[in-house]
């Protein structure tokens, strides 16, 4: 009896462990070089929280590894790149950052915001590059050990980051804990469309592996296919039909998906299984998240172990 307590002892601690250790996948930074409208800058630190809290989402659930881009320790001196990107607080120059360090398992994302044309929330995608030297430096540069983004059939992507642009002519709500859900009537929640321009970013309908699977305007990936039941019917080729809706990713109930092309005034969505599995059919790796209820259930489980644990010690009190 008491190995197998201590089994399951061991068993609740890595319970624990899973639930509140960094996530081993990737990494945002956000880079405000470019924001030269200030829209984030000094006090709006509300405004870059929810940023990061939309860029958890996908911290917390991808599992891929990306190399390190580093053309000066790279090991040869004739590697060298350059990160290309539209500035994103004018949308026409392009910037190119020569040798710019991406460390691994990081995605460098430039932010900055304008008045977007057409009524537009926000845009986003991944940038650019040039690249000279070795054949080995160049893979890297293309696919950062995303194999097979290098093809023949490409079915995964390793982008170094991209650039993000949020319209400065709407009302924004910048939401300072995004965990809990309020109404935010007549304006519009920046939380949703930072996450879904983060997804256009990793390869949401900008993906070479990505947009392979397009058939006309269905989508054909095996995730998303096996989710919606059929093929993804398409608004465009980036966005999925208007009013699509699956469940909630980690989460409870259904919702209309957040990779469609609009977002009701003074709604918020979160992602879903289906917009997940075009991600996921773009070749990245997603963690299963833990059902509620069984995390619930864990946690308790754990408490009850350590009171336990404590009995042997305190006979009299017992
Ligand atoms: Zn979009």
């Amino acid at each position: 009896m008491p190995a197998l307590r201590h089994r399951l002892r061991l068993a609740f601690a890595a319970a624990l462990v899973a639930q509140w250790a960094p996530a081993p996948g990737i990494e945002f930074v956000f880079d405000y070089t470019y924001d030269s409208l200030g829209f984030f800058a000094g006090a709006n630190t509300n405004r870059r929280d929810t940023l990061e809290a939309a860029g958890s989402f996908f911290e917390t659930y991808l599992a891929d590894d990306l190399l390190t881009l580093d053309a000066t320790n790279s090991g040869n001196p004739a590697n060298t790149w350059a990160a290309r990107f539209t500035d994103p607080s004018d949308g026409v120059t392009l910037r190119s950052l020569t040798n710019l360090v991406v460390t691994s398992d990081t995605l460098t994302v430039f932010v900055g915001a304008r008045d977007l044309p057409g009524g537009a929330l926000g845009q986003g995608g991944p940038g650019g590059f040039f690249a000279s030297g070795t054949a080995s430096w160049l893979e890297t540069v293309r696919a950062r050990g995303e194999t097979g983004a290098l093809g023949p059939v490409t079915n995964d992507c390793g982008p170094w980051g991209g650039a993000l642009s949020f319209d400065t002519g709407v009302n924004w709500y910048f939401d300072s804990d995004v965990a809990t859900i309020e109404t935010f009537p007549g304006t519009n929640d920046f939380y949703s469309v930072a996450l879904h321009e983060l997804a256009h970013l990793l390869g949401f309908g900008t993906a070479q592996s990505f947009n392979r699977l397009l058939s006309g305007l269905s989508f054909t990936g095996s995730s998303s296919v096996a989710e919606y039941g059929g093929e993804v019917p398409m608004y465009n080729t980036s966005h999925w039909l208007t009013n699509a809706v699956s469940s909630l990713y980690g989460g409870v109930g259904t919702q209309e998906v957040a990779m469609d092309p609009d977002l009701l005034v003074g709604t918020r969505k979160y992602f879903t299984e289906l917009d997940v599995a075009g991600l996921a059919d773009a070749g990245w790796e997603f963690l299963i998240p833990e059902p509620p209820c069984l995390a619930m259930a864990a946690a308790l489980l754990a408490i009850l172990a350590l009171r336990r644990r404590g009995r042997p010690r305190h006979p009299a009190a017992t």
